[in-house]
């Protein structure tokens, strides 16, 4: 919530802005027409009333001032603005429709009226109205752009993903940049068809999630999940082995999918030949798939249990909690007992707090989100790699 502190700055603001067009006006007109300018006193009195909180009287001397012409037009606005700013949505609704009202207004004053109000009713949650005066504007010369990229948004939030589709298109033609989000759209779309047991559809939206490199990973990630439902293990493993090629990092939600469709069609030899050879060719992957099977429990496997052990030998906060010299020289059924108790412990801490989060804004989540909800960035929110020790501290 603005503080009071912010009620008067804007204030502030609204009185520069209208005492800086009346010089500006003034000093123009001075060389044409000698007769001194003054300023409207009910323009004053409406500028005194916000300064001193008196909104709702400065809203409606405003509404009823009868001439809105360029010298206050910009006020008006500004008002709207700090209205909506401050949450007062129905006075900023009042100021901008009143705006509209006015035959006065030229074509560039009338959509930035219509804009404003389309954006005073997304602040209230009348998304279909925002709308409606967003698609209006699609056209306007000033203004197509950015009602465009406000009604992506709408889309997005509403999880209209044929509509953001559309509309993203259009603004590919208008800024000749080609866009990333459309190929998540089509995933969303596959996803949901995936849900609802259309595979066929699925299959058909995610031909659209190859319109950039993320989303055809992603779309693969979709494809896999299709396979293993209808048991064609051998194209999931392919299309997993593919996903974590290109991108490691989602290896805590791929590697419990690629192991289970490996055991499912009795390959577990390839398994363990597999996960070797992603460690052969990138030891830092060794934690990663150590964290991985000990919060998904994936401990049947000889090279996942290595990866666990020298996890859990080479950890320096671990180290501290126990004699690694002689955790190594114990018999195996006793080390094998207390690996078990560590890890866990370790599932338990792991589940204890969200494993994922947003790279851009920090938000964290349960599961793979590929929207974030805070910042609205694609794709990045990704699986933590690593125990929150932290917590054992505080
Ligand atoms: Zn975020």
């Amino acid at each position: 919530m603005p503080t009071e502190a912010t009620f008067f700055l804007a204030g502030l603001f609204v009185i520069a802005a209208a005492t800086g067009w009346l010089f500006a006006r003034h000093s123009i007109k001075k060389e044409s027409d000698p007769s001194p300018q003054t300023i409207n006193a009910d323009y004053l009195r409406g500028l005194n009333l916000v300064l001193n909180r008196q909104t709702e009287e400065a809203l409606e001397l405003f509404v009823r001032m009868a001439k809105v012409d360029d010298d206050t037009l910009e006020t008006h606005f500004a008002l709207g603005h700090l209205f909506r700013r401050r949450g007062e949505v129905d006075r900023a609704i009042r100021v901008h429709k009143n705006l509209l009202a006015r035959s006065s207004l030229n074509e560039m004053q009338r959509d930035q009226a219509q804009f404003s109000l389309a954006q005073d009713y997304l602040s209230a949650g009348f998304f279909d109205r925002a709308e409606k005066l967003f698609s209006q504007l699609g056209n306007s010369s000033s203004l197509g752009e950015a009602s465009i990229q406000s009604l992506v948004d709408i889309y997005e939030r509403e999880q209209e993903w044929g509509k953001a589709i559309e509309a993203h298109r259009e603004l590919e033609i208008l800024t000749g940049e080609k866009s990333t989000e459309i190929a998540h759209y089509y995933c969303e779309l596959a996803e949901n068809a995936r849900l609802d047991g259309d595979l066929a559809l699925a299959r058909q939206h995610l031909k659209g999630s190859v319109r950039s490199v993320s989303g055809a990973f992603r779309g693969a990630l979709i494809k896999a999940a299709i396979a293993q439902e209808e048991k064609s293990y051998l194209e999931a493993l392919g299309l997993y082995e593919q996903v974590l090629d290109a991108d490691p990092r989602l290896m805590p939600e791929v590697l419990p999918k690629l192991f289970d469709c490996y055991h499912k069609d009795g390959r577990e030899d390839e398994c363990e030949i597999y996960l070797q050879s992603l460690v052969d060719k990138n030891p830092s992957l060794s934690d990663v798939i150590a964290y991985t099977a000990i919060l998904v429990d994936l401990e049947r496997s000889q090279v996942i249990k290595a990866c666990i052990e020298k996890f859990i030998m080479e950890d320096s906060v671990l180290a501290s909690f126990f004699d690694a010299e002689y955790f190594a020289n114990i018999p195996d059924k006793s080390r094998e007992k207390v690996i078990q108790g560590i890890t866990s412990g370790l599932r338990d801490l792991a589940y204890s707090s969200p494993r994922y989060r947003c790279n851009t804004c920090g938000y964290r989540s349960e599961k793979i989100l590929w929207h974030c909800p805070s910042c609205k960035s694609w794709e990045s929110i990704r699986p933590l790699q690593r125990f929150q020790f932290e917590k054992l501290m505080n």
